[in-house]
């Protein structure tokens, strides 16, 4: 009964710290007096459980903030700098490791960029992802030799293309790289010895937009990434929605173009056929190929027409080619009526982009934006680019990390840190 008990306490004082630990992180510094506003808890346990979380180095005390009179209040603020997380991004065309601290600032990063020179597959091994990652924690060492900043890695997150199954660390399937049943958490965790936590690459975009870009505070939002492939991730009331097999959110498999070309999924006119990077390169080569001028054509060695990328298509667009700017815009409407039928469903309050096809700007997002309000029944949410550009994914990772932290606190840090 006692053991029970005390079991019981140590659950409601963590809980305590949590609640604590997000009311500080969503602010720069916060007094304890403004804590005690925003939480419903009385003082002596508000104060004692900022004492624990001091003493686990996770918040500390700021500058002295404004007086309204009396003695200047002390600000408490979250210790960033006191661990670090690495966060690695296996996307369909590059994999991005970071090194942050635990308010998402970038320490370290490798960037591995995938090719693909013949074919839709190509080989990429769960050993290169360990590869990167070694390159990544190499680097940081280096430098940290050289400063006074303390190595406390807490963990390593993962976002990987494909169907994930984060409850048992696997790689389901990663069409781009042909990957079947890949136990990549424990790979990870075997070689480097950190706890490791594995989602798909585009969920924890969402999480990092969440966390550390555009959609703090925003507890309905929706983030798109539209690439090599398009996928999105929701967050609902504040959490992930991953629904029931993990597969919410997979809007690059809906179908805008009935009589559209066919999905690599067997479908005909899903999204991605339509407006992904390799649609867009596709949509520009067919056209030329009929007899369509192009600037594109002076781009490219020998005229070879197979060598025509997205990126091409995006610069071709910037000097003026009108067979450019109109298939972006093509691409851009079809996202567009993606996108409106989500935010249909949903009903966010912000709807985020990322990917490459995002970075061309408003040649896609202008006709994107026109077909959302067209599709709409009231006034669409914003649409914006992500704010973490190419590193969403992998800022986005080491939030799988830093949700264990901030939910059970003493619990994650007893269990990690006992290997320093
Ligand atoms: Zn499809």
């Amino acid at each position: 009964m006692l053991s029970l008990e005390n079991s019981d306490n140590r659950s409601v004082r963590e809980k305590n710290r949590s609640q604590i630990l997000q009311a500080i992180k969503m602010q720069e510094a916060i007094s304890r007096i403004e804590l005690a506003g925003q939480i419903d808890l009385n003082p002596s346990t508000i104060s004692r459980a900022v004492n624990d979380l001091e003493e686990m180095n996770l918040i500390q005390e700021r500058e002295v903030g404004e007086s309204s009179g009396g003695r200047r209040p002390v600000l408490l603020g979250i210790n960033k700098s006191a661990y670090q997380i690495i966060g690695v991004d296996i996307g369909a065309t590059k994999i991005i490791a970071v090194i942050t601290n635990i308010q998402g600032e970038i320490l370290e990063k490798y960037h591995y960029r995938i090719d693909y020179p013949q074919g839709d597959v190509v080989d990429i091994s769960p050993e290169l992802v360990l590869e990167c990652l070694e390159r990544v924690l190499k680097k940081y060492q280096r430098n940290i030799n050289k400063s006074t900043v303390t190595d406390k890695i807490i963990g390593i997150g993962v976002g990987a293309h494909g169907l994930v199954d984060k409850d048992r660390g696997r790689v389901i399937f990663a069409p781009n790289f042909g990957w079947r049943d890949i136990y990549l958490q424990k790979k990870i965790k075997e070689k480097f010895g950190y706890k490791t936590i594995i989602d798909n690459d585009v969920r924890v975009m969402a999480l990092g937009e969440y966390w550390f870009g555009y959609g703090q505070n925003c507890d309905c939002l929706i983030c798109v990434n539209a690439g090599y492939g398009i996928g999105s991730g929701i967050i609902l009331n504040g959490r992930l929605f991953r629904g029931h097999r993990s597969l919410a959110g997979e809007i690059g498999h809906t179908t805008v173009a009935e009589d559209g070309p066919r999905c690599n999924c067997g479908d005909y006119g899903c999204l991605e056929t339509v407006a992904s990077g390799p649609a867009i390169a596709k949509m520009a080569r067919t056209r030329i190929k009929r007899g369509r001028e192009s600037r594109i054509t002076q781009m490219v060695d020998d005229i070879n027409i197979s060598r025509i990328t997205s990126e091409l298509v995006f610069q071709a667009a910037r000097q003026g080619d009108d067979l450019s700017r109109q298939v972006l815009e093509e691409a851009g409407s079809y996202l567009g009526i993606g996108i409106a039928n989500l935010i249909n469903i949903m009903d966010p309050q912000l709807v985020l982009v990322g990917g490459g096809v995002s970075r061309a700007g408003d040649f896609v997002f202008a006709s994107l934006r026109q077909a959302v309000s067209r599709k709409t029944m009231e006034d669409p949410p914003p649409i914006s680019p992500v704010k973490l550009g190419e590193k969403t994914g992998a800022i986005g990772s080491t939030v799988l990390i830093l949700e264990e932290l901030f939910k059970a606190p003493e619990s994650f840090l007893s269990e990690e840190l006992h290997r320093f």
